[in-house]
């Protein structure tokens, strides 16, 4: 028997199908309270500060710097077997809302804190575009 490994995978849901469906086409959205002015991720259906639902959708420039990160170099699973060692950190973006994600194309030993990065998009299965981050350009 042939058993495939594979790695959790995010599943849209009704308050994250317009994020997804973004990052299928290459652009990072967040949301904006039209109420109190935050940007907050991840979305949801109302603003976490102040209640409000007025929640439009902007888009982010995709880039912004490291605030915080961890190199893993045991894997959580036999799925990022390959991966080790990977980044994983907390990046603030330019439009002042924070994301996890992995810091690929670059050593993982040398990553810093307030790096400044950019984001692209990982293609997976079933038609999702994982965000992750490089070193910008
Ligand atoms: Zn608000």
């Amino acid at each position: 028997m042939t058993e495939t490994i594979q790695k959790p995978q995010p599943r849209p849901t009704a308050d994250t199908k317009m994020f997804w469906d973004s990052c299928a086409k290459g652009q990072l959205v967040y949301q904006s309270c039209q109420k109190c002015g935050r940007a907050q991720f991840p979305p949801r259906g109302h603003c976490a500060v102040c209640g409000s639902d007025r929640i439009v959708w902007k888009k982010s420039a995709g880039r912004g710097k490291i605030h915080s990160f961890t190199v893993v170099h045991r894997p959580p699973t036999p799925a990022f077997k390959e991966d080790v060692p990977y980044v994983i950190a907390l990046v603030d973006l330019d439009e002042q809302f924070r994301m996890m994600m992995n810091v690929r194309d670059t050593d993982p030993h040398k990553v810093t804190i307030d790096q400044r990065i950019e984001v692209f998009f990982e293609p997976m299965d079933d038609g999702i575009f994982l965000p992750q981050a490089r070193p910008a350009r």
